[in-house]
């Protein structure tokens, strides 16, 4: 068995075993950072050994298995930058409910991945403070804004992390580096100590090698949390043992037609997709192609909601109560002058977006009326789910673009996520996996939608399609 690439019920079995102790499992795992992060750039910082061992239980569902969260959710006693600058020396005070259970349950936590600043972006660019690069070819993202967690699993450094979903972070970088990115009902996992970027549409979502290493963790962190309100009254079940290799009898999945045939869509992209919609007709899927026009809005309504928020959320951030304070003669230029060397431009650009939409005078004609198409478009996917049990879509319109393919059109950036913020807009769960490799070799993946707290469904359904073909099973050269 090759150890980097392992799944976590071969690591287990392994550790039950004693083919290798958990001090060297964990050691390898540190040893292939060391090795392999330098061209990477998934960690911005990985912890020593024995705070790794000390900070989690010693046995539990998944006991020794390392994994890496992204900057911004809270592990205690360490620092949580959100990959920004106003954040540099902070450290939480206490874990977030994901990571809490997570200690509970025995897993480790090795590090902190890379992100775009406060999880704005799709690329990992907007990182403060180093490039990620696409394990598959390091001229290329790794999509974002959870680039780094998912670079670090597509590069067999860790078998699982953790990141957020706000418009589609998990499941597009995903898609660019050929892993599983999974994103839940809204209030499946508790929010309490992930960093507020949008928090009605926040998320913190998984990221993995195979569907049923998704539903190993997501067993552990589901379920409600009396520190989160937003939390549903659900008890999460055991994911993983619910996945049977077989898709429900009688099953009809929804092809999305008009995300299909969407303008500027690659023909690879298309190709794939197609084929991964005959692999499912094998397994015994009913295939309904429908019609869904509303979601060529949804990254407009993403824009407007987003910013609307992040421009509260992060009015937090004002050098008195956490991170960086820049000394100035008054408050006033205190706040001001914190605030413009702490953050970004991205950062600092939705701030200024979210204001001018909430503004009076303004908000009646984007905020309010986008809140009205997210309900719109809540009604639309109801509707959809009367007539299949899920649905299906790219994940994103094409592989992974190079470095700085977007920095003279910003809001071609903002298109990327067209595919994947609808399902945040409206709250419902979706899972992106491998489907394909353009002929440049680089991965391209799909994505499965489920209606609310159907992770169930979908987890089974893409775990037999996973199984029914090899595209998990590559991984990219040069990290043997
Ligand atoms: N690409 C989206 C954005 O830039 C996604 C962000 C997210 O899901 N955190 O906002």
């Amino acid at each position: 068995m090759n150890l980097a690439f392992a799944t976590i019920d071969q690591l287990r079995t392994a550790l039950e075993k004693k083919e290798i102790s958990s001090r060297e499992l964990l050691q390898f795992h540190l040893d292939r950072f060391k090795k392999y992060d330098p061209k990477v750039g998934s960690a911005l910082e990985i912890f020593d050994t024995d705070s790794i061992l000390n900070a989690s239980a010693s046995s539990g569902a998944l006991a020794k298995i390392p994994g890496i969260i992204k900057d911004n959710i809270c592990q205690k006693n360490r620092i949580t930058s959100c990959s920004s600058k106003i954040l540099q020396n902070y450290r939480a005070p206490y874990d977030a409910t994901a990571i809490a259970r997570l200690k509970k349950d025995g897993a480790l936590l090795v590090g902190r991945a890379n992100c775009d600043e406060f999880a704005m972006g799709s690329s990992t660019e907007t990182s403060a403070y180093q490039k990620t690069t696409n394990p598959w070819n390091r001229d290329c993202v790794p999509g974002g804004s959870s680039g780094g967690s998912i670079a670090a699993v597509a590069a067999g450094l860790v078998p699982w992390a953790l990141g957020s979903e706000t418009g589609g972070s998990v499941r597009q970088p995903a898609a660019f580096c050929g892993i599983v990115g999974f994103k839940p009902t809204y209030g499946l996992i508790s929010r309490y100590g992930l960093v507020a970027y949008a928090s009605s549409f926040d998320q913190i979502g998984i990221a993995t090698r195979t569907v049923k290493d998704t539903a190993h963790i997501l067993s552990v962190i589901a379920g409600n949390d009396e520190r989160d309100s937003t939390t549903l009254p659900y008890k999460a079940p055991n994911y993983a043992a619910q996945l049977t290799g077989t898709i429900k009898p009688g099953m009809t999945i929804g092809v999305i037609e008009n995300a299909l045939n969407a303008q500027g869509i690659d023909s690879e992209v298309v190709a794939a997709i197609n084929g991964a919609i005959k692999d499912l007709e094998k397994l015994g899927a009913r295939i309904k192609r429908l019609q869904l026009p509303i979601l060529d809005y949804s990254a407009a309504v993403y824009f407007i909601l987003s910013r609307a928020e992040a421009a509260s959320n992060l009015s937090r951030f004002d050098g008195v109560k956490y991170g960086l304070r820049v000394k100035q003669p008054t408050l006033a230029q205190m706040y001001a002058q914190t605030r413009e060397d702490g953050f970004g431009q991205e950062v600092k650009a939705r701030i200024m977006i979210g204001n001018y939409v909430l503004s009076i005078g303004h908000a009646g004609d984007f905020y309010v009326n986008a809140k009205k198409v997210q309900s719109i478009m809540r009604s639309a996917f109801t509707q959809a789910f009367k007539e299949v049990d899920l649905l299906i879509a790219p994940t994103h319109p094409a592989p992974a673009f190079k470095f700085g393919a977007f920095d003279d059109n910003k809001l071609q950036m903002d298109l990327q996520d067209y595919f994947t913020c609808a399902m945040n807009i409206t709250g419902i769960p979706a899972i992106s996996v491998p489907c394909g490799m353009s002929k440049s070799q680089l991965p391209i993946g799909f994505q499965f939608i489920a209606p609310h707290l159907a992770e169930e469904l979908l987890l089974q359904t893409a775990h037999a399609y996973e199984q029914a073909t090899e595209w998990h099973t590559m991984h990219p050269a040069g990290f043997e």
